[in-house]
């Protein structure tokens, strides 16, 4: 897999992420997460769970549409 992150490694897009687990323990599922987070370790399988950038999306009061002067420090993608 392309682009495969895994915990304690910074999320640099926000989006939902594919996650696959270590082993039978848990079904690959989807999760949301944000830009500037940090993955987090599983509680089964620890740092062996693999993120995979599923769809791109950014937080909507970060996009330059909807962007205001409160500053946000989670999932922010832009500097303006
Ligand atoms: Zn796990």
């Amino acid at each position: 897999m392309a682009n495969v992150l895994q915990a304690g490694e910074s999320v640099t897009f926000s989006g939902v992420y594919k996650v696959v687990h270590s082993g039978q323990q848990s079904e690959a599922h989807y999760v949301l997460a944000l830009r500037g987070a940090t993955f987090p370790g599983c509680l089964r399988c620890s740092d062996q769970a693999k993120f995979q950038l599923a769809l791109s999306a950014v937080y909507v009061v970060t996009h330059p549409f909807f962007h205001s002067e409160q500053r946000v420090t989670i999932g922010e993608e832009y500097s303006s």
